[in-house]
């Protein structure tokens, strides 16, 4: 038989104390503490003998504290000694109030004492100071224990250090902060689903895309034309883990002038098991995810469609301009066999001296009148030239696109390039494609005269230079050459001077001054360059035509 205890001894307020409690814990109790003190006591049908359940209070991992009904502490257990830093010995006597570190605010109190007056267990998390003056975060359970009378005898404390807890928290909060600042920052769509295709977690872009497409969750608009418009459900792929990158999808958007366009990327994420079982590494199997990433490109879409257009645009219009030119030649061709006819008949009849000069004058009438009618049809088909606003242009820069467009001919006829701009060169005003098209036309004819050369070593330089404000453009290459008596004559209309004469009408020169002249300058044959061609041109600051 156990002995009775001291009603003075730290065993008897402990027996006496923890006994009430628990035949009858107070509304508020949590749980887990009537539990802890339950086992500490044993069960109700056989409950431990006093002094082993004094000692299983003794060594309880919890700080546990018994007061009087003014907080004046009667008892505290070993966990409390190496908690606070206080032996029992300088706590007991003392209010509860040598714990407080004077941090937690005043309502706290209040509440707190309001709750366990009004004989209810009050939960909390106060600021505590350990006796060498550390902080800690108590989180505190402070239940009423009540005597026969229904008044209150004791208080009973039960309290652990959450320091590490509240850190953790705090860390995991500026983490997840931290995420949220990057991901909302972030211009591309960024959403994270779970396997029912839910939305876990979404950033600002998703949001504001949400909003736009009048409340449509984004993630579902991408689902459903990722399946229809490129075969591909995204969910699918994602859980069975497989990634999909740039796969350009549109969706219709309320209010958009046409269809937005979206560059979307998944990406299957597998959630590590958060479970105990995971700490040796042998978690179960995570939920797997998908991270699905939207990036808009309307802009760039739209940009290649009206660069699509445009080129389709100027090769009908090219094959309309052929067309027409191929049907109008064949007119004239046909309108000239007319007079060709008719001067053949005259011819005979002149020859055999049958015909009357009246005659052969109404037959000269109707020659003329049928020439001049093919004349006014091929003065018709002329296209007029294209009319390009003027702007400021860099000669080395246009010469350079002509080059890189020249690039294949040049490498197929084996030609080297010299290319020599100068570095200081002014800009002019000027129509860039008539400049463009008169360098094509010098170095098309520069390929041609090396290729007609036969040189085996091939070269072409390019060169370009300032004289007072102008620029001087030389393109000299080592092929045939232009005689000496000719270099005038290059420039006459209709004028071919080439063996190969196909394709060639003689016009290209004549055009290439034309251009020249229309840029305040002049274009000329070097006549002292005896190894092949060299032009010199002009280009002046002031065009002819402004
Ligand atoms: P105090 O002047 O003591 O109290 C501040 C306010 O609390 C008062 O303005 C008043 O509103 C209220 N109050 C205080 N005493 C009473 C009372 N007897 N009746 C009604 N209202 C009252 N405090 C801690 O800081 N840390 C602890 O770990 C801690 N553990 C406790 C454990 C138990 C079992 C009990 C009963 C109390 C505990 N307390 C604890 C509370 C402590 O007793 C003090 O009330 C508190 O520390 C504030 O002390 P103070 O000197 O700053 O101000």
């Amino acid at each position: 038989m156990s002995a009775r205890p001291n009603p003075e001894s730290a065993e008897h307020v402990v027996v006496n104390a923890l006994g009430e409690f628990l035949a009858s814990p107070p509304a508020g109790t949590p749980g887990d503490v009537i539990e802890a003190l339950t086992l500490m006591a044993g069960n109700a049908a056989d409950p431990l003998p006093p002094r082993l359940f004094f000692e299983a209070v003794e060594q309880a991992p919890s700080a546990i504290s018994i007061t009087d009904a003014r907080a004046r502490i009667l008892y505290v257990n070993r966990a409390f000694e190496l908690l606070t830093g206080y032996t029992r010995d300088e706590v007991i006597g003392e209010n509860e109030s040598i714990l407080s570190n004077k941090a937690t605010p005043e309502n706290i109190y209040q509440h707190l004492w309001r709750t366990i007056q009004g004989k209810q267990t009050w939960t909390g998390t106060l600021v505590n100071r350990t006796r060498q003056g550390g902080d800690y975060l108590a989180e505190l359970t402070i239940a009423p224990v009540l005597e026969q009378g229904g008044g209150l005898k004791y208080f009973l404390g039960m309290h652990r250090d959450v320091t590490k807890v509240h850190e953790l928290e705090g860390e995991l909060r500026r983490q997840k902060m931290r995420i949220e600042t990057v991901l909302d920052a972030a211009p591309v769509v960024v959403v994270l689903l779970d396997a029912e295709g839910r939305v876990l977690l979404d950033n600002q872009a998703c949001k504001k895309l949400s909003g736009e497409l009048a409340g449509r969750e984004p993630a579902q608009a991408f689902s459903a034309a990722l399946r229809e418009q490129v075969g591909l459900d995204p969910l699918v792929e994602c859980l069975s883990g497989r990634a999909f990158k740039d796969l350009e999808i549109s969706i219709a958007a309320p209010g958009s002038s046409g269809p937005r366009w979206f560059s979307c990327s998944g990406t299957p994420a597998d959630e590590l098991d958060p479970s105990a079982r995971g700490f040796f590494g042998r978690q179960k199997k995570g939920e797997r995810r998908m991270l699905l990433l939207a990036n808009e490109v309307t802009a760039r879409r739209r940009e290649i469609e009206r660069a699509h257009l445009e080129n389709l645009r100027a090769r009908l219009a090219e094959q309309q301009l052929t067309h027409s030119l191929h049907e109008t030649m064949a007119a004239s061709i046909y309108q000239i066999q007319a007079p060709m006819n008719v001067i053949q008949a005259a011819a005979a009849l002149a020859r055999s001296g049958s015909a009357s000069l009246e005659t052969l004058a109404e037959m000269l009438e109707d020659i003329s009148r049928s020439g001049t009618k093919a004349l006014d049809t091929l003065k018709a088909a002329l296209p007029e030239g294209p009319r390009e606003p003027g702007v400021m242009v860099n000669v080395n820069e246009l010469l350079r696109q002509v080059l890189e467009l020249e690039t294949d001919r040049l490498l197929a006829a084996g030609i080297v390039v010299d290319w020599r701009p100068s570095h200081l060169l002014p800009e002019l005003p000027g129509h860039k494609d008539s400049l463009r098209s008169l360098f094509k036309h010098l170095i098309d004819n520069a390929i041609q005269a090396v290729n007609e050369s036969g040189r085996p070593q091939r070269d072409l330089l390019l060169a370009t230079r300032s004289v007072d404000g102008a620029v001087e453009v030389a393109v000299q290459d080592n092929g045939r050459g232009i005689p000496f008596e000719d270099r005038y004559r290059v420039f006459e209309p209709f004028y071919i001077g080439w063996r190969n004469r196909r394709g060639r009408a003689g016009m290209g020169l004549p055009m290439a001054q034309e251009i020249v002249n229309a840029h305040g300058g002049y274009i000329e044959v070097d006549p002292d360059y005896q190894d092949g061609c060299r032009i010199h041109l002009t280009l002046s600051a002031v065009p002819a035509d402004q």
